[in-house]
């Protein structure tokens, strides 16, 4: 069965229901209660959650259980089967030739995803190359240079250079070898001007096959006015969420994803190039549910 792992509150009341064969109003209630509580303790906003929990409510209500179905597992398949209807299936990610741009905030995670996807796309037999254009954040140079040869891929950065746009031409100059362009990007500390009109500079000159936006897994409130802006500035294919391996459960991907009409491409688990795995949305959804 689905979900197996739920939170303990949630499986917890869908456990009263074991016995039943019918749900009555007051079961959809509490079922519904208990999935609003704990969408919004993982960040998700407040709009999707009762958006997600009037769809699944009238579900419950209004269908009939097929023959043989439990009342238990009658409303957990339509609790996953609209989960899975918002968060989406991993985005696309043909292994073949293409140019992938980076955006997010300062500390998202950025240089961190870069290597790491790098490492990804060269475990499926592909040649990638990293291209550092942060020249905002001291030390993303040798950062993401260090990373990338712990990823054992082709690294373009240039810590002399100050102009971001003109690092990007030369590094894909630089890496024609490559089949894999990964363009990282400077970030700001918040969505101020600069940021939007250099992200929109880098992306006129690399002409990305996908944009992805990289999340930090506890960002929450913030997630919707990211997503817009940067959805605005250069259209975002997907959402990279990182710093799974903490406490956070990335509700905030989730708006992200709702707002850019995208999908979430991957996880971060860790700081070393091997925390990464592709998006899959069982897991992910049981966690936001726990
Ligand atoms: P950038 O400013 O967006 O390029 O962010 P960085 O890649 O430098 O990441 C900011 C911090 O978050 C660094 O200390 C990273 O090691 C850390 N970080 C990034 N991804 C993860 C992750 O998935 N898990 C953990 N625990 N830390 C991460």
């Amino acid at each position: 069965m689905v979900l197996d792992d739920l939170g303990s509150s949630l499986r917890g009341t869908l456990d009263r229901l074991q016995g039943k064969t019918r749900l009555d109003e007051e079961d959809v209630e509490e079922v519904v209660r208990e999935i609003q509580r704990s969408l919004i303790q993982a960040d998700v906003e407040i709009d999707l959650v009762m958006e997600l929990s009037d769809s699944i409510e009238q579900r419950a209500l209004e269908e009939e259980p097929p023959g043989g179905t439990t009342a238990r597992d009658f409303v957990l398949r339509i609790v996953y089967e609209e989960m899975v209807d918002l968060v989406g299936e991993s985005t696309d990610l043909p292994l073949e030739p293409q140019t992938i741009l980076l955006a997010g905030l300062q500390g998202s995670g950025k240089t961190t995803t870069a290597a790491k996807m790098a490492w990804w796309f060269s475990k499926k037999g592909l040649r990638p190359a990293v291209i550092q254009t942060d020249t905002f954040r001291p030390g993303a140079y040798d950062q993401a240079k260090e990373m990338a040869e712990r990823a054992e891929v082709t690294f373009y950065g240039d810590p002399d250079a100050d102009d971001p746009v003109q690092i990007a031409r030369d590094g894909l100059a630089a890496t024609e070898e490559a089949d894999i362009h990964i363009v990282d990007t400077a970030g700001r500390h918040a969505l101020e001007e600069g940021l939007i009109d250099e992200i929109q500079e880098i992306d006129a000159v690399v002409e990305p096959d996908r944009s992805l936006l990289v999340m930090d897994a506890a960002l929450g409130q913030g997630a919707k006015d990211q997503a817009q802006r940067f959805e605005e500035a250069i259209g975002i294919d997907g959402v990279a969420i990182t710093k799974l391996d903490g406490t956070a459960k990335g509700g905030g991907a989730l708006t992200a994803v709702n707002e850019t009409d995208s999908s979430i491409a991957f996880l971060g688990t860790g700081e070393t190039v091997q925390d990464v795995e592709r998006f899959e949305p069982n897991g992910f959804i049981s966690r936001l549910l726990g």
